[in-house]
């Protein structure tokens, strides 16, 4: 489907303006801190949005899009994704291990490695499916949250929150390295809810740069969504996840 400017429809003409809107916020955050917006990727998060919208967004030229359920990004993306241009798939939702399988045969980016165990499935599943898959590292910036290794996902709004805490990251970077699939290129995270986004975007900043100390391709940063990616910006994010600010509220959990 091409949609020339002319006889765009009336949702395609919203996201264009709320496209541009955000891309508007990402020059200015950037200018305010001597940045290039050329080092910023905007991930368009299209979950509980219909392919009608994907196919609109690939029209204004979105090339990375992300989902954040298993089950709806790959019915929604199988039957969709050879009509559109080669695009960038991001799986930014916890994985369960069971799933891993699945998302290894859709996904071009998984932002939310954040076990061993993880690690492991992954890999196979993407051996199995004879794909490379680039790997984030997800981190827990809460400093208050208890744990367990194989906490059960969460599911919601939340669901992106998560993560290894920051003291396991040299381990989990150790065994990405190990793998023969998975290609570790850097780190995710979702700034606690009712923190202050600027220390805890500042602490992944950190993490990040211990990462590139042993693996220096892993340069992503992969924070900030439509609340607080001025806030990521000024702590060096390179990838952003963007929903409601340009696809609007989404529907009521179902
Ligand atoms: C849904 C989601 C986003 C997008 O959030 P918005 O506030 O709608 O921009 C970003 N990251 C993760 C992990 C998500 O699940």
């Amino acid at each position: 489907m091409s949609l020339g400017a002319d006889h765009a429809d009336e949702r395609t003409r919203e996201l264009a303006d709320n496209l541009g809107r955000v891309h508007d916020r990402v020059r200015r955050a950037c200018a305010a801190v001597g940045r290039d917006p050329a080092g910023l990727t905007v991930i368009v998060v299209t979950k509980f949005f219909p392919e009608a919208d994907i196919r609109r967004l690939a029209g204004l030229g979105v090339r990375d899009l992300g989902e954040n359920r298993d089950q709806e990004a790959s019915t929604k993306y199988r039957t969709i994704r050879a009509d559109l241009p080669p695009i960038r798939l991001h799986f930014i939702g916890q994985v369960q291990t069971n799933k891993a399988k699945s998302v290894a045969t859709y996904a071009d980016v998984v932002h939310t490695l954040d076990r061993p165990k993880l690690v492991t499935a992954l890999d196979r599943a993407a051996q199995a499916a004879e794909r490379r898959l680039r790997v984030l590292l997800q981190v827990d910036l809460d400093p208050d949250r208890d744990r367990g290794e194989d906490r059960p996902p969460r599911s919601g709004p939340a669901s992106g929150r998560g993560g290894i805490e920051p003291r396991l990251i040299e381990d989990l970077v150790a065994r990405v390295k190990a793998s023969t699939q998975l290609d570790l290129g850097g780190v995710m995270a979702v700034a606690p809810l009712g923190g202050d986004p600027d220390r805890a975007f500042g602490r992944l900043a950190e993490v990040a740069a211990r990462v590139r100390a042993t693996a220096s391709d892993a340069t992503w940063i992969s924070a900030g969504m439509s609340g607080d990616l001025e806030a990521a910006i000024r702590h060096g994010a390179t990838h952003l996840r963007v929903g409601t600010a340009i696809l609007g509220s989404r529907p009521p959990l179902r």
